[in-house]
């Protein structure tokens, strides 16, 4: 068992012991995915940049952010459980369609959606 399984594996674990798999329906979650991004990015609201570097090396800070990402971790899991996807498989396929949609030789150094190259090539 990798890494990633062994999460997986700890993280139903804690759910099921609980009884909580019954709340875990992908409405709710999804909800619970946005609140968590909120708890993120609520640790870099009206920070400049300096000072979210300054958060990186303080343990306390950094800590916390890192338990928000592991709360989206989780809820994330939880709701590809719950729609039977593999969220490793999802993941590759995802990034083979960006590779196809984001060409290095068009793209690199440009922060544009795919849609703005589609127009530019028609364009010319
Ligand atoms: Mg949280």
């Amino acid at each position: 068992m990798n890494g990633w399984e062994k999460l997986c594996k700890e993280f139903r674990e804690f759910r099921d012991k609980r009884d909580w798999k019954k709340y875990h329906i992908p409405k709710d979650v999804s909800l619970a995915l946005f609140i968590e991004m909120g708890e993120i990015a609520e640790n870099f609201l009206w920070k400049t940049p300096r000072e979210i570097e300054e958060l990186k090396r303080n343990y306390q800070q950094s800590e916390m952010v890192a338990d928000e990402l592991a709360d989206v971790l989780f809820y994330l899991i939880s709701l590809a459980d719950s729609l039977d996807i593999d969220l490793i498989k999802a993941g590759e396929n995802k990034l083979r369609k960006n590779r196809e949609k984001y060409p290095c030789e068009k793209v690199k150094g440009k922060a544009y959606k795919y849609t703005h190259y589609r127009k530019s090539s028609a364009d010319s």
